[in-house]
């Protein structure tokens, strides 16, 4: 268990950091030494911070100040590359993080191979979008030098231990929420990935994507904190991050007012009421109507669209009729739309549809002018890939299908 004396400086901001070490009696500069040492350098202890005196880390471990570094509990790595890692924080909850090496999201920011084929389509509306370029290696090769991963590797991020939200064909709801992550967590995850990795952001370009484990819209001031955090003070780059919500109605309307805001993603997964209120249970809350008035209300920057993702559940939500009405619904909008073959997990009574069905939904959207992708499930092998997030253990203890 945590210590709970313990101050952790991984989640603070630069006005917190300044007024801890004035707290000290010690001179504002020291807090730039202080950001730097915890959000570039990734120091795992005060101890290692060289910019300051032994004489004031000492104090500051005195004082019980630490860095607040999670800790990478497991790794398993998946035959494409991607990476499962379990993160642990002091009082034992873990999450996960995902690593995803390779063409996988690029400028359009959504960590998928569809973000990043949807950007040459946007680019090209004539090519063929099918045509991925080159993968990229795996994590830097020992000879070469920081910055040179010019690969579009993706970082998929918790919000919150487990998920409150209840979607019917996700793994992580199985959990249940256990709670928020702060957002010294939130960040931790991307410092301790970086770290492992042997990448940083910006010289190497990393993309981030917030849809791992949690709603990050009910965890709203962590997930913006971290945000700026992650723009402000690790470097990565605002047009390279995206967090996805279930649809939270309120917060997309507050998000969208947000001075560093990642671009914004809506899980539709459903054509209708009816269905996405048996799939996903707040749809009883915020129905479409109400999700998709805060969609159009949404103030878009320039070359910004909104990401609608939609999980196909083979002979659920997977007919044509379904594609028409997604159409119907997103008719106008500046949007695309990521196709996800559901990817299956052990209690989740649903089908992954045939590549056919998938293939003929997607040239619905797009015959009626809707950019649409089908995104490659990444991982499944070790369930690192969308919904399948659920803590190791429990995974390794979950009762048969
Ligand atoms: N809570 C947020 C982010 C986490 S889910 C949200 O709902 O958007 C990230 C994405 O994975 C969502 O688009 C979700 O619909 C999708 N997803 C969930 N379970 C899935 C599964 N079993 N197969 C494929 N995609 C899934």
């Amino acid at each position: 268990m945590g210590d709970r004396t313990q101050v952790a400086l991984l989640g603070r901001d630069r006005a917190e950091l300044t007024s801890l070490v004035s707290s000290l009696g010690e001179k504002p500069y020291r807090a730039k030494q202080l950001l730097e040492a915890v959000y570039r350098q990734r120091v795992e202890s005060v101890d290692e911070i060289s910019t300051l005196s032994r004489e004031l880390r000492q104090k500051l471990s005195g004082q019980g100040v630490s860095i607040g570094l999670p800790k990478i509990e497991q790794r398993f790595v998946s035959l494409d590359g991607t990476v499962r890692y379990l993160i642990g924080f002091p009082d034992g909850q873990s999450v996960e993080t995902v690593w995803m090496p390779e063409g996988d999201g690029g400028e359009a920011g959504d960590g998928s191979e569809a973000g990043e084929l949807a950007e040459r389509f946007a680019e090209d509306p004539g090519q063929n979008a099918e045509e991925a370029g080159p993968r990229v290696p795996l994590k830097r090769r020992p000879d070469q030098k920081q910055g040179q991963n010019q690969g579009r590797s993706t970082i998929c991020i918790s919000s919150q231990v487990g998920c409150a939200v209840d979607c019917q064909f996700c793994l992580t709801a199985l959990l249940g929420v256990k709670r928020n992550l702060t957002a010294g967590e939130i960040v931790g995850q991307v410092c301790a990935v970086l770290k492992d990795q042997d990448v940083s952001p910006p010289e190497d370009r990393i993309n981030l994507v917030f849809m791992g484990m949690g709603e990050p819209f009910l965890n709203y001031d962590n997930f913006t904190k971290a945000a700026r955090l992650l723009v402000e003070e690790v470097g990565v780059a605002e047009r390279r991050m995206t967090v996805s919500t279930a649809g939270i109605v309120p917060r997309i309307r507050d998000f969208g007012g947000e001075r560093i805001r990642p671009k914004l993603a809506i899980s539709l997964n459903a054509s209708n009421d009816a269905l996405r209120t048996q799939l996903m249970p707040l749809n009883h809350k915020w129905n479409l109507e109400m999700l998709m008035a805060a969609a159009r209300a949404y103030p878009l920057r320039t070359r910004e669209w909104i990401t609608f993702e939609y999980v196909l559940l083979g002979g659920v939500n997977d007919e044509p009729e379904n594609a028409k009405e997604v159409v119907q619904l997103l008719q106008g909008l500046r949007c695309k739309v990521n196709l996800i073959a559901l990817n299956p997990g052990p209690g989740i009574d649903f089908a992954t549809p045939q590549a056919e069905r998938v293939a003929a939904f997607q040239i619905i959207l797009r015959e009626a002018g809707i950019p649409a992708f089908v995104r490659h499930p990444r991982g499944r092998d070790i369930y690192a890939a969308c919904g399948q997030l659920k803590r190791t253990v429990e995974i390794a203890t979950a009762p048969a299908p």
